[in-house]
């Protein structure tokens, strides 16, 4: 089955959502390319629409119908204070996860009160920003089958007192809050959050 190109998209189909252009490399011209690769395709991502998913797994997948994916993956200022990114990353390769894109960054507070902006209204909003701009981070784009789902497995709950033995979490985390390592939870916040750290051609 051939690639579906994003240029079969109507303009219509491709809602972008208000983060920066400086957070996500995307522009609109993406929309005026006649061939579009890997790489743009991932700088598309930026849309909410369903339709534009389902483009991006086609294009990520060849249109194989395999469930290939890609997650961000935080190792958070704990992990990395704790030196736990070697820990983290031998992890993530031993279970088959391809490492696409890998950067270490100390985030702003508008960077970080963006990137968790569904928690807004949470009590421990302040709290939790404050922690995400504690120290450095690193931050990477996971890519394997199914490994959304996977990595949140590996993960182990958010509460590491609830999280299963031998995750991350359980081992390694010391509260609720800091829980060593942030996963994507879904193919849309997927999305989100690869494209609002990484733009397209940093991803390999
Ligand atoms: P996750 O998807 O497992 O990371 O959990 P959530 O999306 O629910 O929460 C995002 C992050 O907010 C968590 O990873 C924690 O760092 C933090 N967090 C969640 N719940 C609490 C809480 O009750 N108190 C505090 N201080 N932080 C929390």
């Amino acid at each position: 089955m051939p690639q579906r190109p994003f240029t079969m998209l109507g303009r219509q189909d491709i809602t972008f959502i208000g983060v920066s252009a400086d957070h996500t490399g995307v522009t609109g011209s993406n929309t005026e390319n006649d061939a579009v690769d890997q790489t743009q395709s991932t700088r598309m991502c930026m849309g909410s629409h369903t339709n534009l998913y389902l483009s991006y797994c086609l294009t990520l997948n060849g249109g194989k119908g395999k469930s290939m994916e890609r997650s961000l993956s935080i190792i958070k200022p704990d992990g990395v204070s704790k030196r736990l990114v070697g820990e983290v990353i031998r992890i993530f390769e031993d279970v088959g996860f391809r490492i696409a894109a890998m950067k270490m960054k100390k985030l702003s507070r508008e960077e970080a009160q963006g990137f968790y902006y569904v928690h807004r209204e949470r009590p421990f909003f302040g709290e939790l920003v404050e922690f995400m701009i504690s120290g450095p981070v690193v931050l990477m784009v996971l890519e394997g089958e199914d490994v959304i789902m996977r990595n949140r497995e590996i993960m182990g709950a958010t509460d590491p007192a609830e999280a299963a033995e031998g995750t991350i979490r359980k081992r390694w985390a010391d509260s609720k809050q800091n829980n060593i390592v942030h996963g994507s939870d879904g193919p849309e916040s997927a999305m989100f959050e690869i494209n609002y750290f990484f733009s397209g051609i940093e991803i390999f």
